[in-house]
């Protein structure tokens, strides 16, 4: 069976159709329209366009930002139409097929466990820094959903207190209803709001990085940054304890970001403990696609 992965975002639709041994047989780039009957529309069209490819019907899987509300199946996700809308249960009906609908860092958790840097690994979990901050956890092939839907939403774990004490760190409303995440303080608009509160400076995060090797005190931000993220690895050490860590998101872009997190880690942990090894992605934005399909084929291959 052909599989069907579709990186559903904000302002775009990636659509990859992949062939039994999954090599990438196809792909397709749509916008995403801006309301809900036209999305459920493109999606349907999408499928169906794969549909023609593989001479049948394929597994589909979709990955986008956000969550589903586990009570009435609808979609949490403020930069989609489908907001506060039931999109899985309208697909399946659309379709008249299962459809697995996943959060995009669960799908690039797939991902990279299965097929990208973390392939060698039984353990996995794939750390997402960027616009905001989230993971996914694969064991054995297979993420591991839990309970609420909500396992591997770490960026909304509180911030270390000790950290936020030595440094003075701002405490600050989380756009999930919660107050001091770490998401406030390690995503990419979070280490600009720390340099401002350490420094009274207004600066995004690609000047703080490139700053780091002339200006002092942005490299002791970046050194602040590395620690609570080191901080975040431990927790998942103490709870998960994966055998390998996949960064992904933007800030895993930054070509030190895996050596400067890997001795933080070192240093924030138990003495004489060994870490998990900390790997880039390597499957870069079509990993999400990817992730999806292997998802939907899961669900449709039992
Ligand atoms: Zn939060």
């Amino acid at each position: 069976m052909m599989a069907l992965g579709v990186d559903l975002g904000g302002t775009k639709i990636e659509a990859q159709v992949f062939a039994d041994d999954w090599h990438l047989h196809e792909r397709r780039r749509v916008a995403t329209p801006a309301s809900y009957p036209a999305l459920v529309h493109a999606l349907v069209d999408l499928v169906g366009w794969a549909d023609g490819l593989a001479d049948g019907p394929v597994s589909v899987g979709i990955g986008a930002a956000g969550m589903i509300n586990p009570r009435n199946g609808r979609v949490l996700a403020a930069n989609l139409a489908a907001h506060d809308k039931p999109l899985p249960a309208d697909l399946v009906a659309a379709l008249g097929r299962p459809v697995r609908y996943l959060n995009d860092s669960h799908a690039l958790a797939l991902s990279e466990a299965v097929f990208g840097a973390g392939q060698p690994f039984a353990s996995v979990f794939a750390l997402v820094l960027g616009t905001g901050v989230g993971g996914g956890h694969v064991r054995d092939g297979r993420l591991q959903t839990g309970f609420s839907g909500t396992g591997g939403e770490v960026g909304h774990l509180p911030a270390p207190a000790h950290l936020v004490q030595a440094h003075g760190l701002p405490v600050v409303d989380c756009a999930c209803g919660r107050r001091g995440c770490i998401e406030t303080l390690i995503s990419g608009a979070g280490l600009a709001r720390m340099a401002h509160a350490m420094t009274g400076e207004t600066l995004s995060a690609p000047q703080i990085i490139a700053a780091r090797g002339d200006d002092p005190r942005m490299a002791q931000l970046w050194q602040v940054w590395c620690a609570l993220t080191a901080d975040l690895v431990q927790t998942l050490m103490r709870t998960l304890d994966p055998d390998c860590i996949v960064l992904g998101g933007g800030l895993s872009d930054i070509p030190v970001v895996v050596d400067d997190l890997t001795r933080a880690v070192g240093q924030a942990g138990f003495a004489g403990f060994d870490s998990p090894v900390i790997l880039r992605a390597a499957g870069g934005a079509a990993s999400g696609a990817r992730g999806a399909a292997y998802a939907g084929w899961q669900v449709a291959d039992g």
